[in-house]
């Protein structure tokens, strides 16, 4: 069958794939260990539950306001207020269907055919694609493990062209579990004064911090930029609620109506149901939300440490997020069973096969030589996994 044109410049979520693919392995009763998926294996909280029970048994089963509920649109901009100190009226913010949903209008409104979408590598998988979906063209800006991933701003200046029309920061990032701090956003920011294009802040991994400082968006260091920065967020990470899709951007007016118009086109409404919980999550305790924190940095210690003890492998500790990205360069290159290991797609394949053990390549986060480990899952997996990482090793020439 002919299919669109556009399709031939992107591929399906390496990341959702092989979760897929684990999944898949595990309900044919093989003893998978999946550090895929980027999901918190914790359940979401009770109230949070609760309210979207309620809202069922009221009822609260029709389509709402495209862009969201007005509770809710009042409850996102009271939160971006007290947490983030950012100003969005409800006017300003849209509801969706998940932040890559809020990610996906965002693009389709903004871009036009060769337009420039600034990311800074490694990046999460589906910015490159997301942005050639709207036929624009994303300009990677290489960062590094020695640098903290924190963007050079040199590098970033020679990226801007008069076609950039944004930059996209996800901080804390998935895969590296990098932090921005001040410093790092404020050499951003300055070198975005001078460059008229949007500003997209991904800040999804915000209340999974390990750093014991405040997360900082760019707005909160360049108060200057506010105008144009969009913020994107969504309850996937933070509650635990991957599975109920609701995420939102907030920013400039007419770019939101934008989206709206699109999202009126296409999806319509956010889940009725979800967007009530939604509204308990961000209004009631964030005593589940800290309870999952301290839990995943003790998981990250243990990760971290044991990637270590592993020759060959060398893992920064990252400072949110819940992924590890060891650097795996030293296993590339060497023999497993005969054959050449030849990049880290071959290497997830091996590990996948022979020891049912799922992690994902960097290659599609721009990173050769990398692996995307998930440590949002439980100590025992992790104990488990990091022995079959150390069993493959122990088999190289
Ligand atoms: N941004 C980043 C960096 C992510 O890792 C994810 C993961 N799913 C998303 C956005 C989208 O999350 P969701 O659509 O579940 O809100
Ligand atoms: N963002 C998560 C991940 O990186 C979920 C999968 C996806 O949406 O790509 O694993």
């Amino acid at each position: 069958m002919q299919l669109a044109k556009r399709l031939k410049a992107i591929k399906p979520s390496p990341t959702l794939s092989l979760n897929a693919k684990a999944k898949a392995l595990a309900a044919r009763g093989e003893d998978v260990v999946s550090f895929a998926a980027g999901e918190p294996d914790f359940d979401t909280p009770v109230h949070i539950k609760d309210a979207a029970k309620a809202a069922l048994d009221a009822g609260f089963t029709k389509y709402t306001a495209t862009g969201g509920i007005p509770e809710l649109k009042s409850a996102i901009s009271a939160k971006l207020k007290k947490d983030n100190q950012l100003d969005y009226s409800p006017e300003q913010i849209l509801v969706s269907c998940g932040a890559k949903h809020s990610l996906y209008n965002l693009f389709q409104a903004l871009l036009s055919p060769g337009d420039e979408v600034v990311i800074f590598s490694p990046y999460w998988v589906s910015y490159p694609d997301m942005v050639r979906l709207a036929d624009g063209e994303p300009v990677i800006v290489e960062t590094s493990a020695a640098e903290g991933y924190a963007p050079d701003p040199k590098e970033l200046r020679k990226a801007l062209t008069p076609k950039t029309r944004a930059v996209v920061i996800n901080s804390p990032s998935n895969p590296t579990g990098a932090v921005l701090g001040r410093d790092a956003l404020a050499r951003i920011a300055e070198v975005l004064a001078g460059h008229d294009c949007l500003i997209v802040t991904d800040d999804i991994y915000e209340k999974l911090l390990y750093t014991g400082t405040p997360f900082l968006n760019l707005a909160n260091v360049a108060p200057e930029l506010a105008p144009r920065v969009v913020t994107v967020n969504g309850f996937s990470k933070a509650f635990s609620m991957t599975g109920w899709r609701l995420g939102y951007a907030a920013g400039p007016k007419d770019l939101i109506g934008a989206m709206q118009m699109i999202q009126d086109q296409s999806t319509s409404n956010a889940n009725s149901i979800t967007q009530k919980a939604g509204v308990a999550a961000l209004t009631g305790t964030m005593e589940p939300v800290e309870k999952m924190r301290v839990e995943f940095q003790a998981r990250r210690d243990l990760i971290v440490k044991g990637l270590n003890d592993i020759p060959g492998i060398h893992c920064r500790s990252p400072d949110g997020a819940f992924y590890v990205f060891p650097n795996v360069e030293a296993l590339i290159g060497k023999r497993y069973k005969g054959k050449q290991v030849n990049g880290s797609v071959h290497l997830s394949e091996l590990l996948l096969e022979d020891f049912k053990l799922a992690a994902v390549p960097g290659e599609p986060f721009g990173a050769e030589g990398y692996l995307r480990l998930s440590f949002a899952t439980a100590r025992t997996t992790i104990d488990k996994g990091l022995l079959r990482l150390r069993e493959f090793v122990a088999q190289l020439s």
